[in-house]
């Protein structure tokens, strides 16, 4: 059966050929400055909830650590440490204070599996010799998924993500399918509960964090945001174009997409990018 993650049924759907580069060609650029900040705040948040509390360090302490350990591949680590540490330390001073106090679980990795209605080995038909087989157009597939911050509590089911550009929660909620997909999979265990999810934007900038009231889950938004994960996770990898768009601005492959527009060859350059990060 097809395995795919939410990341990459969402970068998918941006564009194929981002996909491509990324999961096929398996091709990295070195992480700039932002992506080291986001990744910073989320680890430092996940480190401060999952161990036993007796063990904080100052969340200061535990920022720079994290983030020579991003640097470490770079000449000049102090001087980038010292550039950004104070843009990662703002943001976690937005965190809100029910982050900390409440017991979630943490960046836990977890499946969820769609079953193919009109595939009688989905349907659970009895195995014939040599067990069931999948009929040739079986749509089955398993979507992975690790989302921020989760719990239950008093029959409801709270999904939390934190993102650290300056957007508004409102608009992650429109251009970014991810929450509802990992309420999907997390009703899965949790059927009959209440489902809210939030935004948590923690912008390393002085801009003030947005944080808001959870969204409620209802239950259209379900029906459509199941179907939209089903088919997304059916899609995955079954065209590879540019999908050119505003979002080519910040893609970390644009060099390789101008370079085949003007008429280069992309080749040499996807050799370089794989030694990079192997
Ligand atoms: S630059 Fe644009 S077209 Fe090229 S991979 Fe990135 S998003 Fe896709
Ligand atoms: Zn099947």
């Amino acid at each position: 059966m097809k395995t795919v993650s939410v990341t990459s049924i969402i970068d998918y759907r941006k564009c194929p050929k981002f996909y491509q580069y990324r999961y096929v060609d398996k091709l990295r650029v070195p992480p700039n400055a932002n992506m080291v900040s986001g990744s910073v705040v989320h680890g430092v948040i996940e480190y401060v909830l999952s161990k036993d509390r007796s063990l904080w360090g100052t969340l200061e302490n535990i920022a720079e650590v994290l983030m020579f350990k991003e640097f470490a591949h770079r000449d000049d680590a102090r001087t980038q440490v010292t550039k950004y540490l104070p843009g990662v330390l703002r943001a976690l001073s937005k965190v809100p204070e029910w982050v900390w106090e409440r017991t979630w679980h943490v960046e836990e990795l977890m499946e969820w599996t769609y079953r193919d209605p009109n595939c009688p080995a989905c349907l659970g038909a009895p195995p014939v010799t040599g067990g069931a087989v999948h009929t040739a157009h079986c749509n089955a597939v398993t979507v992975r998924m690790k989302p921020d911050l989760w719990l239950v509590e008093d029959g409801v089911l709270d999904i939390v993500e934190f993102k650290t550009t300056e957007n508004d929660p409102l608009d992650y909620l429109l251009f970014n399918a991810q929450h509802q997909f990992y309420a999907i999979g997390l009703m899965k265990e949790h059927p009959d509960m209440l489902v809210r999810f939030r935004y948590v934007c923690l912008p390393t900038t002085t801009k003030k964090a947005g944080d808001h009231i959870p969204w409620v889950f209802t239950t259209n938004a379900i029906a459509a945001a199941r179907e939209e994960l089903v088919q997304g996770a059916v899609d995955v990898g079954s065209k590879m174009y540019m999908n050119r768009g505003f979002w080519c601005k910040g893609c970390e492959f644009k060099g390789l997409c101008m370079t085949v527009l003007t008429g280069g060859d992309e080749r040499g350059m996807m050799e370089e990018m794989k030694e990079v990060m192997p």
